[in-house]
């Protein structure tokens, strides 16, 4: 059991909103030592009895034993959502829409304990689950809520939409309960039914959520949850009982699932890596910049998909963008991410970190200059990695191709508007942009010819379920969230 205190908690004021109050000024959190599978509405053993532990990354200390599901375990869970479709897509929209309102709001009464959870076994900030995944987990399930009684204006001209069926549905570990949410919350609001596999080191919110889905007396089989790793998500997209898979990961195993879903009735949509650009002009409010600079980065310890990990300056305002940026850097607190006044929290894992450790020494070997925040001694144990960046990056330089999903900065620069354009989208990627300018026609002209699926304005990784997320090029298929996003799930 673990307690935290909230007591002076302060809350973003992008989400408030979304914010819900709870009494108590501590909570407690229970942790079971096992988990099983969730399938047709009770949590079972899986059939193959194996098993992982899920750590917690600051500690690396065992939170929990995790049930491995095989190919059996998969077989029962398609089985019990294609038995519950029959019983959900016949549902009145104006009944699902109820059952929706209840889980987000039960998510709002349980928000402190779940984000102590994402938080323990992830490794991100408390501030952060507390005041961003958590607030946009409930409102993901509010939005769609509001969506089930009007399918028919979701997608232009096409008055009867249907559900598809089963969705087979594989989430990441960067924000997993907000995946989860984001695959969820849509598959239901248009009458299907779902199997979801969470990311094998952060399985236990969504385990959370499915103790929701009983409380909220969610119908059997609506949605099944199969704990596992990558072998279990192939056998669940694999699936001859699915109808649609949704996947959000690396743009790797997104290519294997393009490729096993080809000649298919499947229907696919996927999410996958970045390596956004973040542009600066002379004329920005530089001290604005700079915080957006730091939370287009740092913000996750740069598991972000979207993260603005490739800065480009404007020539003329280099050196001294630079000073200020390392100046407010090295403010950055990293360490216990159930600390509140924590900044940069954990690394996720073992492996990322070695991924990650591999990127800094590459970018030394290619002449690039770093720079990395904090005199101060991390946590013995843990996985840990301080923010880093880099100047003197040759655009062909790996650091400033490859996606590192850590918190490291590459740093380049430019001349001209045209140049700015031309190194941004130079890229095999398109997820995200940032563009920085006092210039109201500079931002409309970049943001036309940029090529990402998401634009930010002298802004950052904001995020609304109102608004469609996703890729250009290898950044993926398809959109989620938003109107755009119900259309992946209608037939
Ligand atoms: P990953 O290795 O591709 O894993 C993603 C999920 O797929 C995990 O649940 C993983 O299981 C599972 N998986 C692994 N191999 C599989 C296979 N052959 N078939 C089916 N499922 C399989 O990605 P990650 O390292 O967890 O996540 C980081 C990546 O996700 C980054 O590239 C990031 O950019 C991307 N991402 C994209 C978005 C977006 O919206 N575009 C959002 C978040 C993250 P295990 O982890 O349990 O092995
Ligand atoms: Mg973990």
């Amino acid at each position: 059991m673990s307690r935290i205190d909230h007591s002076s908690s302060q809350t973003d004021s992008m989400n408030s909103e979304w914010e819900y109050a709870p009494a108590p000024e501590t909570t407690e959190v229970n942790i079971e030592s096992r988990y099983g599978l969730f399938v047709g509405g009770r949590f079972i053993a899986s059939k193959g009895r194996r098993r992982f532990d899920t750590i917690n990354p600051a500690t690396e200390i065992s939170l929990s034993s995790i049930s491995e599901s095989n190919e059996k375990d998969i077989d029962a869970a398609v089985a019990s959502a294609r038995k519950a479709f029959r019983g959900w897509s016949r549902t009145k929209p104006i009944e699902r829409a109820k059952y929706l309102y209840r889980i987000a709001r039960r998510i709002q009464e349980r928000a402190r304990e779940l984000a102590i959870l994402e938080s323990m076994d992830g490794g991100k900030p408390i501030r952060e689950s507390r005041d961003v995944d958590i607030p946009l987990v409930a409102q993901h399930f509010f939005h769609h809520a509001g969506w089930c009684d009007k399918l028919q204006y979701a997608i232009p001209g096409h008055h009867d939409p249907r559900p598809l069926g089963v969705c087979a549905q594989v989430i990441p570990w960067n924000f997993p309960l907000l995946m989860a949410a984001w695959k969820i919350a849509p598959a239901l609001a248009c009458g299907n039914t779902v199997v979801l596999k969470p990311a094998e080191t952060t399985s236990l919110t969504a385990l959370r959520l499915a103790e929701i889905f009983q409380e909220c007396e969610l119908p059997e089989g609506v949605v099944n949850i199969v704990t596992g790793a990558g072998e279990t998500g192939r056998l669940l997209v694999e699936h001859r009982g699915v109808n649609k898979v949704a996947f959000t990961g690396s743009t790797e195993v997104g290519k294997m699932i393009a490729r096993s879903c080809a000649g298919t009735s499947k229907r696919v949509t996927l999410e996958l890596g970045g390596k956004s650009p973040n542009i600066v002009f002379a004329d920005a409010a530089i001290d604005q910049a700079v915080e957006g600079v730091v939370s287009a980065i740092w913000f996750n310890q740069g598991h972000v998909c979207c993260a603005g990990s490739r800065l480009f300056l404007e020539e003329s305002i280099h050196d001294e963008f630079v000073r200020r940026l390392e100046h407010r850097m090295r403010k950055l607190r990293v360490g216990d991410p159930l600390d509140k006044n924590t900044d940069v929290g954990a690394i996720n894992s073992g492996e990322q970190l070695e991924k990650i450790n591999s990127y800094l020494q590459h970018g030394v070997d290619e002449g690039a200059t770093m720079t990395q925040c904090c005199e101060r001694d991390l946590p013995e144990n843990g996985f840990w990695c301080r923010p880093t960046f880099f100047t003197e990056v040759q655009p062909s330089a790996k650091i400033a191709r490859e996606e590192i999903f850590g918190p490291v900065l590459s740093v380049m620069t430019f001349r001209t508007p045209e140049e700015a354009i031309q190194r941004a989208n130079d890229s095999p990627y398109g997820l995200s942009a940032g563009i920085w300018t006092d210039k109201g026609s500079k931002v409309f002209e970049i943001a036309s010819r940029m090529k990402a699926g998401v634009i930010w304005c002298n802004t950052f990784n904001k995020f609304d379920a109102a608004s469609p997320f996703g890729g250009y090029k290898e950044s993926g298929w398809g959109r989620e969230g938003g109107r755009h996003g119900l259309a992946a799930y209608l037939a």
